[in-house]
């Protein structure tokens, strides 16, 4: 005699969120609107057009994405200070 299929649970959209933002946060991340934090997200220099030299009175250590000393908080690599890229914004 052949078995009855086993009842399959329901699972729904809202508990399989709840899952993986559980998931997430014991790695240590977050989940907000849709997006995981906590991991490095940063851009390429080259996707933003990064360059070593200002454009006109715009530089890194004028944006507020700039971190010292030769660091940025959105694109990945060494930022010099004098650079500059197109996601620039003025502190
Ligand atoms: S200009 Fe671009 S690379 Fe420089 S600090 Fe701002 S966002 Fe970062």
């Amino acid at each position: 005699m052949a078995d009855a299929p086993r009842p399959r649970p329901e699972i729904s959209r809202r508990s399989l969120l709840t899952f993986a933002a559980g998931g997430a946060a014991a790695l240590g991340m977050s989940v907000t609107a849709g997006r995981v934090e906590g991991t490095p997200a940063k851009l390429s220099q080259q996707a933003v057009a990064y360059q070593n030299t200002p454009k006109n009175d715009q530089r890194c250590d004028a944006c507020v994405h700039f971190e010292p000393p030769s660091s940025c908080k959105l694109i990945e690599g060494e930022i010099n200070p004098s650079g500059w890229c197109k996601m620039f914004k003025k502190k």
